[in-house]
């Protein structure tokens, strides 16, 4: 026999089958949702996926904004799934203008579906959803969106808004697992899945989901891997405890200090206010640096700095203050590191402007 010695994870007990329904039902308040709530046994993007799969058939017109990567394979799904999909893109890196949605429907043939993300932590920007979602209502079109970033960092009313199927993951704002997400699904989205043959049979497949609320709400399918569901319950908790109202407001007062600090420094974010999530601040570097040398010069003061992915340029850093980093601390860090970072490249940067400006931006 190997002593492995005592570990806490060993011989870890099952989830109460019980308790499923108890998570469903405290996501479903985070959300502000009456649909039905549905536990997906991976991650986020798996959610995506079956949401795209379940709805997807020949003869479905889908609108797909696509302002990040998240966006571009949502409509690579729908359509290897038989619909007809068209894609609407934003300038690379930044969210979508409500009026170029508004002209799509106006000039556009009929629409079944529209889908879009939003807030996307790959640029730090945010889509209009109210607006969005007033457009779609308007016109009687079932809405998908990816709230997997937002939700925890951004106001996310899926009823007052209408949002027929959202999808969510707790391991961003929420700082939950990553193994483990959640959709709700309106009546009127039912109806466009479970019309006309539904895939079955699929660990993608939303009709197989609905078999659990049509049950009872009971043990999972398969063999539910324990640990993602104990700490969700914990995350939830956390969630709870501070109140969602409050955690979204601790995110948005780490991105307006982050912008303040920012500014102070001499180095303006990519997008106003009202177009930025407040999940990542991306702020663009100048033609004359070298985001590279940004990165591990920050990186040498223990802070972690990332380059922009997707549509955006490559010349776009993010200050990430997602989660348990939507601190005082972290983003003070965050935007010193930064400016150490700038200085050390030769870049003038008023470091003590910086923390005056977060301090302040803290202490109101
Ligand atoms: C993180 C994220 C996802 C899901 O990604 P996972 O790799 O499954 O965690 C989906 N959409 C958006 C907008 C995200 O930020």
């Amino acid at each position: 026999m190997f002593d492995l010695g005592w570990n806490p994870l060993h011989g870890v007990p099952s989830y109460p089958a019980e308790r499923y329904a108890v998570l469903a039902d405290r996501i479903g308040g985070i959300l502000q949702s009456r649909n039905d709530i549905l536990l997906v046994q991976a991650e986020a993007v798996v959610a995506l996926e079956a949401a795209a799969v379940s709805l997807a058939r020949p003869g479905l017109s889908v609108l797909n904004i696509a302002t990040s990567a998240y966006g571009g394979w949502f409509g690579q799904w729908l359509r290897r799934g038989g619909a007809t999909v068209h894609d609407i893109a934003a300038g690379p890196g930044l969210p979508i203008d409500v009026e170029v949605i508004a002209r799509a429907l106006d000039a556009g043939p009929h629409v079944d579906v529209l889908a879009l993300v939003h807030a996307e932590s790959a640029s730090g920007i945010l889509n209009p959803l109210p607006e969005i979602m007033a457009l779609a209502r308007a016109c009687g079109i079932v809405t998908v969106v990816d709230a997997v970033a937002s939700v925890g960092g951004h106001r996310l009313e899926v009823d007052d808004l209408g949002i027929d199927i959202a999808v969510i993951g707790p391991q961003k704002a929420l700082g939950g697992p990553a193994g483990v997400s959640a959709l709700s699904v309106s009546r009127r989205a039912w109806e466009l899945i479970l019309r006309d043959g539904a895939p079955r049979n699929s660990i993608l497949s939303l009709a197989d989901l609905k078999t659990w609320i049509d049950g009872g709400r009971q043990g999972l399918p398969g063999t539910p891997a324990p640990l993602e569901f104990f700490a969700l319950e914990t995350a939830l908790g956390r969630v709870e405890a501070e109140g969602i109202e409050s955690v979204i407001a601790r995110h948005a007062l780490a991105a307006s200090a982050t912008r303040a600090g920012l500014a102070a420094l001499g180095a303006a974010a990519w997008v106003p206010p009202a177009k930025a999530s407040n999940l990542v601040t991306a702020v663009p570097v100048s033609e004359a640096l070298e985001p590279a040398a940004l990165i591990a010069a920050a990186a040498r003061l223990g802070v972690e700095l990332t380059e922009s992915v997707g549509t955006a340029s490559a010349r776009l850093l993010r200050l990430n203050h997602t989660g348990p980093r939507a601190v005082f601390q972290t983003v003070l860090a965050n935007v010193v590191a930064y400016g150490a970072a700038l200085r050390q490249a030769g870049h003038p940067a008023d470091i003590a402007a910086a923390s005056e400006a977060i301090s302040a931006a803290y202490s109101r």
